[in-house]
């Protein structure tokens, strides 16, 4: 069976986000003062492609005439950057845009202060057996996600179901994603200090010649990547492209699997990388609209079809559909979808 994809063009979105959201009956799920959380993403530092505060403020305004309570989500990055805590992700969100009154909801970054905050989920899935989601989430029920859609240079594109896997996440769980290695120790950055033995859950961190050195009992939590303070320990971004999207797939299946959930793609600002790039990329095609949904992988399916062509020139070694052909494959949703464009 074919899913609903909504299809407003560029030039209507302002004006019809809230129309889709009513439309779709997403409205219709919101009950009273319950909580609902919004997942979007602030932009890295000198990024400038992200999604807009003005777009995220029109679903808002939307959902908060039901008279639920919206939160904008995120968690804490990988990598060391400005969004790498939650003290100084908040202080670049509020800088891009984001403030109370211009958006109408409060900010919540969910793991944790260092992205240390997570709960483990068992699952039954080919690769991800664990998965580590941010600790926010576990009494949450309902989601919005304002997904920008976008190219990625791991996975080909971005869009959908990679704002809810990666951006949902704890960093334990991101590692997961990206990393096929446990993280590895640069002896000529360790200053011996011993703060990732400390911070080790199971004690899979020694000294050998006054270096730390990560054993064998290590999962990949990322807890030491994330409380060194010199930066010494590191992660090998070596794991295949198919990988990293098939348990992407699996992370989003994981944490949609209990939660209501309508997803927007914003295919606009069309760049190679990601929001994540510290950079304003120029867009390699104009301004496409937004696909809404209730199937992640179709409004995924429906997003990257616009732009195949030129995800496939810029990426040539990457097979970018491994997402979309796991997450149907697994259950998430179906690659087969009919729009309703609304104007
Ligand atoms: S926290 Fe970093 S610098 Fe300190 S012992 Fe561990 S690896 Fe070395
Ligand atoms: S990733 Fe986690 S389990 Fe592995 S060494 Fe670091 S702190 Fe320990």
């Amino acid at each position: 069976m074919k899913s609903t994809v909504y299809f407003v063009p560029a030039s209507l979105m302002n004006d019809n986000i809230g129309k889709v959201l009513k439309i779709s009956g997403f409205l219709d799920l919101l009950p009273y003062r319950r909580k609902l959380g919004v997942k979007v993403h602030f932009g890295e530092e000198g990024n400038n492609n992200f999604l807009s505060p003005k777009l995220v403020r029109e679903a808002i305004k939307t959902v908060s005439k039901c008279g639920v309570q919206p939160a904008l989500l995120e968690t804490s990055t990988l990598y060391r950057s400005k969004r790498a805590d939650a003290k100084s992700h908040t202080e670049l969100a509020l800088s891009h845009g984001f403030r109370l009154n211009q958006v109408l909801a409060p900010i919540e970054i969910i793991d944790g202060k260092r992205g240390e905050g997570y709960f483990v989920k068992d699952t039954n899935l080919p690769n991800v057996k664990k998965a580590k989601i941010a600790k926010g989430l576990r009494k949450l029920g309902l989601l919005l996600n304002l997904a920008h859609f976008k190219g990625h240079f791991v996975t080909g594109f971005g869009g959908a179901l990679k704002n809810i896997a990666m951006g949902l996440s704890a960093k334990g769980g991101k590692l997961e994603m990206h990393s096929l290695s446990k993280p590895y120790v640069n002896p000529d950055k360790c200053k011996s200090c011993g703060t990732c033995l400390d911070a080790c859950p199971v004690d899979a961190i020694s000294f050998v010649r006054y270096v730390a050195k990560i054993g064998l009992n290590c999962y990949g939590c990322a807890s030491c990547v994330i409380v060194c303070p010199n930066a010494a320990i590191q992660i090998k971004w070596n794991e295949a492209s198919e990988m990293t999207q098939q348990k992407l797939a699996e992370y989003a299946k994981t944490i949609l699997e209990d939660r209501k959930t309508f997803h927007f793609n914003f295919a606009i600002n069309l760049t190679p990388n990601c929001d994540c790039y510290p950079g304003t990329e120029k867009p390699f095609m104009p301004d496409i609209g937004f696909f809404a949904s209730y199937d992640p992988v179709a409004i995924d399916q429906a997003a990257f079809d616009r732009i195949d062509e030129k995800i496939k020139e810029i990426y040539p070694h990457l097979n970018p559909e491994v997402t979309l052909e796991h997450g149907e494959k697994i259950g998430l949703g179906t690659r087969e979808y009919q729009i309703v464009e609304v104007e």
